[in-house]
């Protein structure tokens, strides 16, 4: 069930607590990576989001989301595309700058990576602000695609990304596991 799959992800989840700077709790899903059963429920809830949302590309988001976007890329027979930090990418791209607590961020694509008629699942670990969310959605936007919906492991809910992030998604799903 939904419950159970909630259980086993939030016990393979381990908050360390001002890393990494103090005031952070740190949201670590390095045992929910070594757990076998936990990893494969994970990315089966992952696929599942995927196939409602009609998704034809998934975009990772640098770093953590790659590990878990690329296993549903795979697993969903869709391509994957890394949303990349400014300069990382050696192709033609689209750049999305966005604010930071303390400064700013900017992320990339590989333009030729996504097209008109293309329907993008992102994927992420954790949302917190939801500023690197909304700016991959935007950076979607602009490569022409549709965004198909918006799945994280999970939500700090007291930050509110969710309401930032709704904002930009015109209705469509943003799913924490
Ligand atoms: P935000 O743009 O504020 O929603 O931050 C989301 C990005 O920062 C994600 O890619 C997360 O991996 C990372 N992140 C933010 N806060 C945390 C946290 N408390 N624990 C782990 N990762 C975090």
């Amino acid at each position: 069930t939904a419950e159970e799959l909630r259980e086993l992800l939030l016990s393979r989840i381990r908050d360390v607590a001002d890393y990494p700077q103090p005031g952070v709790m740190f949201k670590d899903i390095t045992p929910l990576l070594a757990d076998p059963d936990a990893f494969r429920a994970l990315t089966g809830a992952l696929v599942e989001e995927c196939r409602r949302s009609g998704a034809t590309k998934i975009v990772g988001l640098e770093a953590r989301g790659f590990i878990l976007a690329a296993p549903v890329a795979v697993a969903a027979g869709i391509g994957f595309v890394p949303v990349r930090k400014a300069g990382k990418l050696p192709g033609a791209t689209l750049s999305q700058g966005y604010d930071l607590e303390y400064g700013t961020a900017e992320i990339e694509v590989h333009a030729e990576d996504l097209a008109e008629g293309d329907r993008v699942a992102v994927i992420d670990d954790v949302l917190a602000t939801g500023g690197t969310a909304e700016a991959a959605v935007e950076l979607i936007r602009r490569a022409g695609a549709e965004v198909a919906g918006v799945s994280v492991l999970m939500e700090l809910g007291f930050l509110d990304g969710r309401a930032r992030l709704e904002k930009v998604l015109r209705g469509a799903p943003l799913t924490a596991l």
